[in-house]
């Protein structure tokens, strides 16, 4: 019976090229009996009624291609034998070369990633969505991303192996998230129901059952991800009645290929990193505990123009004592400074004993020590909070 069991073997790889692919079982039956030598499924049924037995060597073969699941139009465009052999070649891609420049390829969360130095490409898993070509060199130097001929083989190696990724993703998913029926109707990959149209939370968009295929479960108008689409609009008083069909994102022809983006770190001086930078120069400036507490404490605090206003503790940080690092930092920042003495509740009695050292443990037996000598007893009921 072994002829029966081939032929079972047979069919459960077609099925699961035909989910990976998102094309009709009957014609990956048609692709899996070309790969054995015959025109058609039809063909090869008669065959083997006629006594002819499928070799081992050859199943395996057809294991292999149904696992380097690509779209079909790529194969059916191409030489079974070459398409096989880009196949093992993917396969042992991760490292490699294009014109002398090494480059690895690898799948992160869905996205697939090709780099290399001072470039990457990211192909994400929406098929929707636009590859992103990051550089991180100057655009001086030449950037070999920046090479048309580079860039298409670079970004060919990446889309090829994202045909990969999400024929895997299909795979795993029920057949009808990925097949719509003749109404239209999908299912969706998380359970959440079968329907024709179905809603983004993030963009309000309304979505076909084909259009939400195609894209894999992302939102054909805003790329958010299957866990935002959803069968009705719940977030919504008419449940989605009012929304209107998605736009899909830069409409089609004009799309460009990539996107380029510098990825080189650009400064943004924002109250934030103004403050720390601030911060930081004010500790360069204490000379002892009691001050690197008024540093600490300071309140520091950014207009929109830039312009920083510093109001330090004057039981802390002494009146007459000039933050000379604080204002090296401000000068290089091209920020106007204005130091202010404020009075506050200071966290530890006796500030004086913070000025007799620079070092915080030393400092923090002192201040147990007077506690100890001079201070009362906590307040019980002040103690749980
Ligand atoms: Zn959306």
């Amino acid at each position: 019976m072994t002829e029966t069991n081939d032929l079972h073997r047979l069919k459960t790889l077609a099925k699961r090229y035909a989910r990976a692919n998102r094309i009709p079982q009957h014609q990956a039956l048609d692709l899996i009996a070309g790969k054995l030598g015959f025109p058609n499924w039809v063909k090869l049924i008669s065959a083997t009624k006629n006594g002819w037995e499928i070799d081992a060597e050859k199943i395996k073969g057809v294991e292999a291609f149904s696992r380097g699941a690509l779209p079909a139009v790529t194969f059916l465009k191409g030489d079974p034998e070459a398409m096989n052999r880009r196949f093992e070649y993917l396969e042992q891609a991760e490292h490699g070369t294009i014109g002398g420049h090494a480059y690895r390829l690898q799948e992160v969360m869905g996205d697939v990633i090709i780099a290399g130095e001072g470039w990457s490409i990211r192909v994400p898993e929406n098929p929707s969505a636009i590859p992103v070509v990051e550089t991180y060199t100057n655009p001086e130097l030449n950037c070999p991303v920046l090479e048309p001929e580079f860039l298409q083989r670079a970004l060919r190696l990446a889309t090829d192996r994202a045909g990969l990724v999400r024929a895997e993703i299909s795979t795993d998913w029920p057949r009808r998230s990925t097949k719509p029926d003749l109404n239209g109707v999908v299912r969706h990959p998380l359970g959440r129901g079968e329907s024709d149209v179905w809603f983004c939370l993030h963009c309000d968009g309304k979505i076909t059952g084909r259009q939400i295929a195609e894209t894999l479960w992302h939102c054909p108008g805003c790329g958010a991800s299957p866990l935002d689409i959803f069968e009705t609009a719940f977030w919504c008083e008419d449940e989605g009645k009012s929304f209107l069909p998605v736009k899909i994102g830069t409409v089609g022809q004009d799309k460009p290929e990539v996107q380029i983006v510098d990825g080189r770190p650009k400064l943004d001086l924002d109250e934030e990193k103004i403050t720390l930078l601030m911060r930081s120069a004010l500790l360069d400036d204490a000379t002892n505990v009691s001050e690197k507490l008024g540093a600490l404490l300071a309140e520091i605090s950014v207009d929109d123009e830039n312009d920083v206003f510093i109001a330090l503790e004057v039981d802390l940080w002494p009146e007459d004592k000039e933050p000379v690092q604080a204002l090296a930092v401000s000068k290089l920042l091209g920020l106007e400074t204005d130091f202010v003495s404020s009075w506050s509740t200071i966290p530890f009695a006796w500030p004086g004993l913070g000025e007799m050292t620079l070092s915080t443990s030393e400092y923090t037996q002192m201040m147990l020590d007077a506690y100890a000598q001079y201070g009362g007893l906590p307040d019980r009921n002040a103690k749980k909070e």
